[in-house]
């Protein structure tokens, strides 16, 4: 029998479909037994003030099923082959992404500090392909079953979603128009200069505070009168991230935006360049420079702060 090209054929879905059933990890210990400290962080991490799980008759909250079955960073070993099989079929069938999509559970008797948890999980059901936004593939649904003593307490069935990702547009496209900053009245100044290579900020005639981003008044005494400064141009990194997602046309990712604190004292946001993203670093000393960009929405010029050797 043979399928449309590019389609995987019904053979696939059969072959899942044997998985249905089969273990996907074996009985394991639970890491810890249910215990107060657990509980108590867990409450105060959730804001749960219930009087239930505090006090000599506590249960731990329900929800916290899964708790007791985490492997941690070192993780737990009772995986089996037929998972890896599986998630192995279905990379080969172009399904190489994964998300988990969701997660149920239910609860059939209080867990109570004391019980030694174990768990095994078999490989309830491979859905049908399906096609979603993120890409087409197939739902796989594991259902932990939670054991003390033998007898089955709760049960935790986890859905991920292994998929073909959609194709993606192209990031960082050569001549995409990049978005312009808003320019308003109240900032139009700071603009002009940027146009002028000049890095300008705002000064309260007031009492002689700097500011940026510019305002139409002073935050320290109210005083709506200003005049500018021209900074020197050097600043270091006061804080800074590294942008990987998401791949917006006109920036070609991962680049690194910093929080420069001018030596002025003012702080202000910008691409820091001359260095790889990587090593910028908080404290790094950089200087002003002006970038200029030529796109379809005409000519856009943006500070930018140089790390690296400055010319004296
Ligand atoms: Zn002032």
């Amino acid at each position: 029998m043979s399928a449309p090209a590019g389609e995987p054929g019904a053979g696939l879905e059969k072959r899942l479909r044997t998985y249905e059933g089969r273990a996907a990890a074996v009985a394991t210990v639970g890491k810890d037994p249910v215990n107060t400290p657990m509980i108590r962080h867990w409450c105060e991490a959730m804001g749960d003030t219930s009087p239930a799980y505090t006090g000599p008759d506590a249960v731990a909250p329900p929800s916290m099923l899964q708790v007791w079955i985490m492997g941690g960073l070192s993780g737990h070993e009772g995986r089996t082959d037929a998972y890896d099989e599986l998630l192995g079929l279905l990379d080969e069938a172009g399904c190489t992404s994964v998300v988990a999509t969701d997660c149920e559970q239910e609860y059939l008797r209080p867990l109570r500090p004391g019980d030694e948890v174990t768990f095994d999980t078999v490989i309830e059901t491979v859905s049908a392909r399906k096609t979603t936004k993120l890409g087409t593939g197939y739902f796989v649904t594991t259902r932990t079953n939670v054991r003390v003593a033998g007898d089955l307490v709760g049960t935790h069935r986890f859905r991920i979603l292994k998929y073909a990702p959609a194709r993606r547009k192209p990031p960082g496209k050569p001549g995409a128009r990049r978005p312009r900053p808003v320019v308003n009245r109240d900032n139009a100044g700071f603009w002009e200069g940027v146009a002028d290579h000049r890095l300008l900020i705002q000064r309260c005639t007031g009492c002689g505070t700097l500011r940026h981003p510019w305002l139409p008044g002073c935050n320290a005494c109210g005083c709506p009168d200003w005049d500018t400064v021209e900074a020197s141009g050097e600043g270091t990194v006061y804080s800074y991230v590294v942008m990987h997602h998401p791949p917006f046309p006109a920036f070609d990712p991962p680049y690194a935006v910093g929080l420069i604190e001018l030596a002025e004292g003012v702080r202000m946001v910008a691409d820091v360049v001359g260095v790889p993203y990587d090593k910028v670093r908080i404290g790094l000393p950089v200087r002003v420079g002006f970038r200029r960009y030529e796109d379809d929405g005409g000519v856009l010029v943006l500070p930018v702060f140089r790390a690296g050797e400055s010319e004296a």
